[in-house]
């Protein structure tokens, strides 16, 4: 089974409106930003129209590495999801 397919398996509760990640406003995107758009195993950043970094956290696995490489240099800020909200991981 491909990575992929097992992804698939997993469910995701949207906090509609509450972002757990949201990226600071920026000019240009910094190099940690654009690093994340190849990084991110969710595919959960983009680059837009402008040049400048996005991210869309509906489907986060929470798997911490945009945290640990951006959030510390302020380009970013994160939290969990609220109780009862986020990935919903589907184990066997
Ligand atoms: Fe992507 Fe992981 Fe950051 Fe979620 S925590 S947005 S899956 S890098």
């Amino acid at each position: 089974v491909r990575v992929e397919e097992k992804l698939y398996q997993n469910r995701y509760l949207v906090d509609a409106g509450r972002p757990h990640i949201v990226v600071a406003p920026h000019e240009k995107p910094s190099k940690e930003l654009l690093l994340l758009v190849k990084l991110c195993p969710a595919h959960c950043y983009d680059i837009n129209g402008k040049g400048q970094v996005e991210v869309s956290p509906d489907g986060c696995l929470e798997c911490g590495t945009c945290r640990v490489l951006a959030e510390g240099s302020g380009a970013l800020t994160w939290t969990y999801p609220r109780g009862g909200y986020g990935i919903l991981f589907k184990f066997g």
